[in-house]
């Protein structure tokens, strides 16, 4: 079910519990600003998660809220993490959803990074 991106943060979404170790994941990456996963359900052969580790429900929130730092160290986190994952060359793909048209289903801000195939177009048709 999709979140309305303008609520208030939760700190009982399922990603803050992941973060706390409340509930397992399969760590990649971990550093100051960031914290990135395994995705349960994979949308392609490499589906990987990039969470900050401040309490932003979305993309609007934390590009609104965030600090340079915290923007800095997300931002590089990511690029950090496709990297370990080998994804530079051939290429990869990054996105957030944000809000009901987005899709977003957990607020807590996460990039999603997809590789290891073909990715296909953009947007599905
Ligand atoms: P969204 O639709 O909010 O952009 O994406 C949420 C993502 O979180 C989905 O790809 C979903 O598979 C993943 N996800 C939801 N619950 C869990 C969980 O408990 N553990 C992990 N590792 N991923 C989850």
């Amino acid at each position: 079910m999709p979140i309305d991106a303008t609520l208030p943060y939760d700190d009982n979404n399922i990603f803050a519990k992941i973060m706390r170790g409340e509930i397992p994941s399969t760590k990649v990456y971990e550093d100051e600003w960031s914290y990135a996963f395994e995705d349960i359900n994979p949308q392609a052969e490499i589906h990987t998660l990039v969470i900050p580790k401040g309490q932003y429900v979305s993309w609007d929130d934390f590009s609104a809220k965030a600090s340079a730092e915290e923007i800095a160290g997300f931002v590089r986190a990511v690029g950090e993490v496709a990297r370990m994952k080998g994804l530079v060359e051939p290429g990869y793909r990054m996105m957030a959803n944000i809000g009901a048209h987005g899709g977003q289903e957990v607020p807590h801000l996460h990039v999603h990074i997809f590789g290891g195939q073909f990715l296909g177009p953009m947007i599905a048709r």
